[in-house]
């Protein structure tokens, strides 16, 4: 199984929930994470099964990065706002600092979300 997180801030969900139906066929085979709105939108829209956490303001983004500590994310696509101060900055850099501790494959934006992707495709290919 391949795992997932996504998360997308309030102006950038639209953007993720065009990404995700575009690869459902892909996405439909992995175990996905979300926080609570980013994860109740993509299943009211797009149908997948999705495990959802607290919303990102209230801990959502360290739960999900506390996923990845232990080693159950191997994705994580993150589409966060550049623009737009956060209440919960620290969260959002927690997230960003633990991709980068454990070496998991992280998504900033629609650019890269694509390459990641391309490699979750792989995975399931040669799994
Ligand atoms: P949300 O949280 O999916 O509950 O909106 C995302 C975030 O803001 O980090």
């Amino acid at each position: 199984m391949v795992n997932v997180a996504l998360i997308a801030h309030d102006k950038k969900k639209l953007d993720l929930v065009m990404f995700v139906k575009e690869w459902k066929d892909v996405f439909k085979q992995c175990k996905i994470y979300a926080t609570k709105t980013t994860g109740t939108i993509l299943k009211e829209k797009i149908g997948l099964d999705i495990q959802t956490f607290e919303s990102g303001p209230l801990g959502g983004d360290l739960q999900i990065g506390a996923l990845a500590v232990s080693g159950k994310v191997d994705f994580v696509i993150f589409l966060r706002d550049p623009l737009t101060a956060q209440p919960h900055e620290p969260d959002v850099s927690a997230v960003l600092r633990i991709c980068d501790v454990h070496n998991i494959p992280l998504a900033t934006n629609l650019a890269t979300a694509e390459a990641v992707v391309l490699e979750i495709e792989k995975k399931l290919i040669n799994k």
